[in-house]
């Protein structure tokens, strides 16, 4: 029958796409429970959804966020029976730490960390109980290597690939599967409007050189790097798709082979002197030049590389 796929953060993004990628699948193999904090933003998700709206894909208001919140959607679901659950929800947070508050910070860790912690501990004991299901976590490339000026949103997703590879041990005694999305760039709105509001602020407490480093420096090769590499949302949930269909899924998967380079420094040197230079070069040395280095990385990617990388296509 029918695998009743949760997914978390549908409003936009990566979660629409997921949720309306899988909603049309052409064999109808999923029943889609589509989640989002606020019902008012269903508007882009329905539409996009089409036909497949109230047929393999219905709504529930979720905030991963509340405990409360949680419970009761999960109540919601017919005998609590969720045979895939996709944790999506997330936040960013860029800038210098300095101009950071600490309750800023643990907003982002209360999301991306405890957000999905939750969902997990409300619906891993039903799958224990019927020894199946597969949970998805949305990571990023920075749940595996440190990005500058991302602190906080490095740490929170790093915190997550941890739990969850301690977390894979125990479930696949129980049959239950547990895969890491690890996308670099993609391009979804709040990419855009985070770049423009994070250009407009003022970064009060941190110095003038590191605000110009932040703003002069890091802003305009992150462009670059998005412009040289980012994704589409629906690269993502084809790759997503691959993932849940696979009959052994992996636990880490990247998919942007044109970025697979950069991580795969971190695991070249094992001391972490090869990522940590080569993101100061990128960043200080090579300046304009950043687009010619991303040149040089996509010729780097060789097959062995490649192997680690879902493709979308
Ligand atoms: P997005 O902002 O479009 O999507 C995030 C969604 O999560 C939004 O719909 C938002 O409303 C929702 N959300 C936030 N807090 C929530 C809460 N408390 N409860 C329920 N929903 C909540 O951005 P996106 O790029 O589609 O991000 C989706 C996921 O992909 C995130 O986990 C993000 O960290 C990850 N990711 C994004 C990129 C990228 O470059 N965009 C790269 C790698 C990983």
């Amino acid at each position: 029958g029918q695998k009743v796929v949760l997914i978390t953060g549908c409003s936009s993004g990566i979660g629409l796409r997921i949720a309306v990628t899988l909603a049309k699948d052409e064999k109808k193999r999923y029943h889609v429970i589509a989640t989002m904090r606020d019902l008012k933003k269903k508007d882009k998700l329905v539409e996009a959804a089409g036909d497949a709206y109230g047929k393999t894909l219905t709504l529930l208001p979720l905030d991963v966020c509340s405990d409360e919140s949680v419970k009761q959607c999960i109540n919601n679901v017919k005998d609590r029976h969720i045979d895939i659950l996709i944790n999506n929800a997330g936040v960013g947070l860029l800038g210098p730490v300095e101009s950071i508050s600490i309750e800023e910070m643990k907003k982002v860790f209360e999301t991306n960390f405890f957000g999905v912690v939750r969902m997990i501990k409300e619906v891993m004991p039903d799958m224990k109980k019927r020894r199946s299901g597969h949970i998805v976590v949305m990571s990023s490339v920075m749940g595996l290597q440190g990005v500058v000026f991302n602190d906080v949103y490095t740490a929170s997703k790093f915190a997550m690939e941890g739990f969850c590879e301690s977390m894979a041990v125990q479930l696949m005694k129980f049959n239950i599967r547990l895969s890491m999305i690890e996308p670099g760039p993609v391009h979804t709105e709040f990419e855009t409007k985070m770049m423009e509001d994070v250009a407009k602020m003022e970064y009060p407490g941190a110095d003038a050189d590191t605000v110009r480093y932040f703003k002069d420096v890091y802003l305009p090769s992150s462009i670059d790097i998005f412009e040289a590499m980012g994704q589409t949302p629906d690269d993502i949930a084809k790759c997503l798709k691959k993932v849940i269909e696979s009959s052994s899924p992996r636990f880490r998967n990247l998919t942007n082979s044109l970025y697979t380079p950069i991580v795969a420094l971190k695991y070249a040197d094992e001391t972490g002197g090869l990522s940590v230079n080569t993101f100061y070069n990128l960043l200080f040395n090579f300046g304009p030049l950043m687009h010619i280095t991303m040149s040089i990385l996509k010729c780097l990617t060789c097959s062995c590389l490649r192997r680690r990388t879902i493709s979308p296509n």
